[in-house]
């Protein structure tokens, strides 16, 4: 078996819902971040500025990088409480994702029969994720900005394993929206736009779990129906009827979520006992308390 064959068959058996190979290279969509940047898309993620540099490619991250292992694991679109994007309603992705990516990493270099070098990407680095996953064959960058990955839907996560070792890479696929508009119309904020940027200013996932300080008025920061992301341009997506048995059962929700009234009346300690473990955790109470108040139009 060759190496790519063995390293897809480890993947699929560490429960990712789809893997393949890119080679590094320098990054094909920098300008147009580069453009995305400059327009002031990106809003209040500073650190998004500060590092684009090293997103130009993934030697910059990796010296000596030759291959991009991305992966993608699927979380269940449907189920807990509607005030919540469902992929933060489990278990930490970062998490979840990095042990199998260092696990996966730790078969590769026994199968070598040599060190190789490598470096475990899960949001947490200057990688442009998306495109590697496009590169890698993992599917097409949809309307909404995200990923589809026909079999498994828009309800993924993206993982990258940089490594040292030349690795044949998988085919690309060529995206699969056709003349739909599904995504771009569910959104209530305005925030997809016809050129196909994402304009964070206006984006209620954005709003809600990034944006610091009161919420500005507008499409985006009523909140109405949400307390934690936005769901609503991945929730219509055809491509997300399939894959949903792919689910890890670690991104199941959490049972008993609390809705906006009880979130106001949470204490600090009541916050951390109920979102443990999740990455709604790490927006802090405050905040939360914030969208629960924006969420049912009271400031
Ligand atoms: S997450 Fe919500 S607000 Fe943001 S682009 Fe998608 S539908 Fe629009
Ligand atoms: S909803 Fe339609 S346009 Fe949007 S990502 Fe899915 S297939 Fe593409």
């Amino acid at each position: 078996m060759s190496m790519e064959a063995f390293i897809m068959e480890r993947a699929a058996s560490l429960g990712f819902a789809a893997a393949g190979i890119a080679r590094a290279g320098a990054s094909r969509s920098w300008p147009r971040y580069r453009q995305w940047l400059d327009a002031g898309m990106h809003a209040g993620m500073s650190y998004l500025a500060r590092r684009a540099r090293e997103r130009e490619t993934p030697a910059a991250l990796l010296p000596g990088a030759r291959s991009v292992l991305a992966v993608a694991a699927r979380y269940p679109s449907r189920g807990g409480s509607r005030w919540y994007s469902t992929y933060a309603q489990g278990l930490d992705y970062h998490e979840a994702l990095g042990l199998r990516l260092r696990a996966l990493a730790d078969d590769i270099a026994k199968r070598a029969g040599r060190p190789v070098r490598s470096r475990v990407c899960v949001d947490t680095a200057p990688l442009l994720e998306r495109e590697w996953a496009v590169r890698a064959g993992l599917g097409w960058l949809g309307r909404q900005n995200s990923l589809v990955v026909p079999g498994a839907g828009c309800c993924v996560f993206i993982g990258a394993l940089l490594l040292d070792m030349e690795l044949e890479a998988s085919p690309e696929r060529s995206s699969q929206c056709g003349d739909c508009r599904l995504c771009v119309d569910a959104c209530p904020a305005g925030a997809l736009r016809h050129d196909g940027f994402l304009d964070a200013r206006l984006c209620r996932s954005y709003l809600s779990i990034e944006h610091a300080g009161a919420l500005p008025a507008g499409p985006g920061g009523g909140l109405a129906g949400t307390v934690y992301g936005c769901d609503a341009c991945t929730a219509v997506c055809p491509w997300n009827r399939q894959g949903e048995n792919l689910a890890l059962s670690e991104f199941n929700p959490v049972p008993e979520l609390p809705d906006p009234g009880q979130i106001i009346a949470l204490s600090a300690g009541g916050f951390e006992r109920v979102f443990a473990g999740t990455p709604i955790r790490r927006i802090g109470l405050g905040r939360l308390r914030r969208n629960a108040l924006a969420a049912i139009g009271r400031t």
